[in-house]
């Protein structure tokens, strides 16, 4: 069928500065340049260009130029350009619009309304460089009363404590399985987690058996729905499991890893054959109750030799506060909440961009709910999705966290720029995708160095807002809305955050 749709993007070449070297003819897996041997020259068409811009970064003259195409039609604040678009593409493919990474709609960001707190005259600030300064992070229930036990000098904990996993810094790579992500990508994050004392989520794909050993410690272990490569091997290789229930991108919904994408090394991770189809369904087909979550939550816990905290992650809804005391009363020992803005592989837009709360108003609900029930030291809580910066890191502790997951971030280190077109399978940068041409792009060393770089510096950067409050433990900052004050936000807002205006 003759397509309707406008192109997204303008491809722009500098004659002047062309050498057709054909470098942007290679690096593009969408066929957007191409060279004409007859007149010697290079063109673009631009119809398939997802403004990747690894055309843009490989071109060795600084010849391109890509940016949205500014054809539109005629103006209309109801029939928008993206709304138009969308029904045409439906007219045209009668299918579901799929779509990656995160919401981009404009929804209220509220870690861009919230400012923090520094010390000045009365509590001085601290000099990160000078004082010790504490990011270390316990994850895990912790003990209703501590009891201990004092010979001579000597103190010892006598309360039977239940397990923790420390952390170096409250950051933890999101759930990305492999499979959605390139192997290069996967092994990226699991050795950049190792490197800097933190965790990495294996997503629902399974943990391929060769990274058991060296990376183990700091993985987290998902079981989700599909129960893909979910055996007690699996288990007992991790750091922590986490039982999936839902996804900040795709409340509600399953997922659908396509057979072409699985692979030899896929389907033995994921214990299916080769070349099927791996559908999670929608629901845990085991839990439609509180009471069967607590059973698969013990079922865990005996698997494990009640040895590793398991985690139940789910998308940010409008009873997430309820939702979350349930999980905690379950006897899950952290509850992961994964906000509006949370990145996918792939997921329907008309869900990705309509269903589920912000992360910063279900993060404030679930700690004051867990507070007022007194249970919120029986788990730690793990913030998703939006994560951009370490101020919103900090912010988010602020509300009630004990750590964040961040996956765009991660990506983006890697070399992502969220061009939207994960679900594809032709990620230009080599970590969406399967395809061997595209993933040898991804070099594990460099790319973990990078996210190793990201860690640091954003650890540095929350040590210096800490020292600047006057705190020299990330933990004397959990759930300190006193180090917040809101800007530009409505009175309900403010009081869903639990933080007072600016000035007040
Ligand atoms: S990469 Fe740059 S210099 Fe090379 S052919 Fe493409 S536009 Fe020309
Ligand atoms: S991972 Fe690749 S395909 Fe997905 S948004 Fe990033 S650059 Fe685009």
């Amino acid at each position: 069928m003759f397509s309707h749709l406008l192109p997204e993007f303008l491809v722009e070449r500098r004659s002047d500065r062309c050498i057709k070297c054909r470098v942007c003819e290679r690096q593009c897996p969408n066929g957007v340049h191409h060279y004409d041997p007859e007149l010697d020259l290079m063109f673009s068409d631009e119809s398939p260009c997802v403004g990747c811009q690894r055309c843009v970064v490989f071109c060795p003259t600084n010849a391109l130029s890509v940016y949205p195409h500014p054809t539109t039609y005629r103006p209309n604040a109801s029939w928008t350009r993206e709304k138009l678009q969308d029904l045409k593409k439906q007219a045209e493919t009668g299918g579901v619009i799929l779509t990656g990474s995160g919401n981009d709609k404009p929804y209220r960001i509220y870690w861009d309304h919230l400012v923090l707190n520094a010390s000045q005259v009365t509590n001085p600030s601290i000099d990160p460089l000078r004082e010790p300064m504490e990011l270390r992070t316990y994850l895990g229930r912790k003990p209703d009363t501590l009891e201990v036990e004092v010979c001579g000098d000597k103190v010892s904990i006598t309360s039977r404590l239940s397990p923790n996993v420390p952390v170096e810094t409250p950051i933890l790579f999101s759930a990305m399985s492999y499979g959605a992500i390139s192997y290069q990508a996967f092994v990226s994050l699991a050795m950049a987690a190792k490197e800097f004392g933190t965790l990495f989520n294996t997503g629902e794909g399974g943990l391929p058996r060769e990274m058991r050993e060296k990376f183990g410690q700091n993985a987290i272990v998902q079981c989700a729905s599909g129960r893909f490569g979910v055996d007690p091997e699996y288990l007992n290789s991790a750091a922590m499991v986490e039982i999936k229930i839902g996804q900040g991108a795709k409340p509600g919904i399953g997922g659908h890893l396509p057979g072409e994408k699985v692979a030899a090394n896929i389907a033995l991770t994921r214990m299916i054959p080769e070349g099927t189809d791996a559908l999670s369904p929608a629901p845990q087909h085991d839990i439609y109750s509180i009471e069967d979550l607590s059973m698969l939550i013990y079922a865990l816990k005996e698997a494990t030799n009640y040895e590793k905290p398991v985690s139940v992650k789910i998308a940010a809804v409008h009873n997430v506060a309820a939702i979350a005391s349930g999980i905690v009363r379950a006897g899950a020992d952290i509850v992961a909440i994964d906000g509006l803005r949370g990145g996918t592989g792939a997921a329907p837009k008309a869900i990705r961009d309509n269903v589920g709360i912000p992360i910063e108003l279900a993060l404030a609900a679930v700690d004051r709910r867990l507070r007022e029930e007194g249970i919120r030291h029986k788990c730690s809580i793990i913030a998703a999705s939006g994560i951009r910066c370490s101020a919103d890191v900090v912010k988010a502790i602020a509300l009630g966290a004990d750590a964040v997951y961040i996956g765009s971030a991660a990506l983006v280190a890697m070399g992502c720029t969220l061009c939207q077109k994960c679900y594809t399978g032709k990620c230009a940068w080599g970590i969406c995708t399967q395809d061997p041409y595209l993933t040898r792009r991804l070099n594990p060393e460099i790319a973990s160095q990078r996210l190793v770089n990201l860690l640091r510096g954003w650890s540095h950067e929350i040590k210096e807002m800490l020292g600047g409050m006057g705190i020299n433990a990330i933990e004397s900052l959990r759930g300190n809305r006193e180090h917040l004050r809101g800007v530009g936000l409505e009175g309900w807002e403010l009081d869903v955050l639990g933080v007072k205006g600016a000035g007040e």
